[in-house]
């Protein structure tokens, strides 16, 4: 069935489907909720329900089969229209995407697509993701086309921030708020979409992505992983401060992109690091969870479970790390910040090699 590729949001396609029922499908919805949980991907499922031809709206099915559902899968439906940033790059929803540019303004964009007659369908159907980017004047445009929609026109925002959607905006819209996907739907899809081979490998990554599977899959980078590894053996095995920040900084560069990457997969690193003591911490406090980490496991064994003063020394190397992770996130120098983390982790646990 064409909703069981989505996840996660079952109750959001019952709702739309009673709603229809009912005769209450309102035109303009925000869709709010963190980035990477399948929003978009509702969004045009349910337009594509809206336009299959061989299902009723009230069924809020699709085939797959009809021209109508084969014009959304090929992107050329022509009463669909999709807008956001152009690129990851691009950081806003331009204007001339809402208007035209300003050779044909008023006379191309979304806004006008959407004054227009239905070409195929009963109607038409917009969505605009990263709509919280639309600025002054874009959003301006945009407010007429809100206020005197075409009959049965339905308006789709996409935003991961809707508070930071222009209040004039939001208020003539209704929210519906998507929840991030549970760690056991992240890991699936994962494997689903081959995107990772090894099940546990794809636990490991679920339990770190906060229910989003973008996040999930900007952690599949090889190179990523192969600095993870490198960081649990350091830890695990004779803990070089010196080596491990240098193999941690040329790797980040090596990997590249520009500085808000690097220090991003620098944020992933140290949230490894998290997850290898907070394992190990589970482990000594006899209650281990989540996906497994052999290293931290192999780790938390030279320590007393018992031991009082040993859990709070682990805690200790992962109070170390969350420390860390401020650091980075308030713009430190991040190589610096490497460094300093392995020189005091290196002091740690040196008397406490056993
Ligand atoms: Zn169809």
């Amino acid at each position: 069935m064409i909703w069981d590729s989505i996840r996660g949001h079952g109750e959001r396609v019952e709702w739309f489907r009673r709603t229809i029922r009912r005769g209450r499908l309102s035109h303009a919805y925000v869709f709010a909720g963190p980035g990477g949980i399948g929003k978009r991907m509702f969004a045009r499922t349910l337009a594509q329900c809206m336009f299959c031809q061989r299902h009723s709206n009230e069924e809020l099915l699709a085939c797959g089969e009809c021209s109508g559902c084969k014009q959304i899968a090929r992107r050329s439906h022509p009463d669909l229209h999709e807008i956001g940033r152009e690129s990851a790059k691009s950081s806003l929803v331009r204007i001339d995407q809402i208007c035209g540019d300003s050779d044909h303004r008023g006379k191309a964009g979304l806004c006008f697509d959407m004054s227009r007659l239905p070409m195929v369908a009963d109607r038409k159907i917009a969505i605009i993701d990263y709509a919280e980017d639309m600025n002054g004047s874009a959003a301006n445009s945009f407010l007429k086309t809100l206020e005197e929609p075409q009959a049965r026109a339905l308006l789709i925002l996409i935003a991961s921030n809707p508070e930071e959607l222009q209040p004039t905006i939001r208020s003539r819209c209704q929210t519906i708020w998507f929840e991030p996907l549970s760690s056991h739907d992240i890991a699936e899809l994962l494997v689903q979409q081959e995107l990772v081979v090894d099940p546990t490998e794809a636990a490991a990554l679920a339990e770190l992505s906060g229910g989003s599977l973008e996040v999930a899959t900007q952690l599949i980078d090889p190179a990523l992983r192969e600095l993870r590894d490198t960081l649990y053996q350091q830890l695990a095995g004779e803990f070089d401060s010196i080596v491990l920040a240098e193999k941690l900084n040329s790797g980040i560069e090596a990997i590249g992109g520009d500085a808000g990457t690097q220090r991003r997969n620098v944020l992933w690193l140290i949230r490894f690091g998290l997850e290898f003591f907070r394992t190990a911490t589970l482990h000594l406090s006899d209650r281990p969870e989540g996906a497994v980490i052999p290293a931290a496991v192999a780790f938390a064994r030279r320590f007393d479970t018992r031991s009082p003063e040993d859990f709070e020394f682990v805690m200790s190397l992962f109070e170390r790390m969350a420390e860390t992770e401020h650091h980075i996130e308030s713009n430190v120098s991040v190589p610096r910040c490497v460094e300093v983390l392995c020189e005091d982790l290196g002091h740690k646990l040196r008397p406490a090699r056993r």
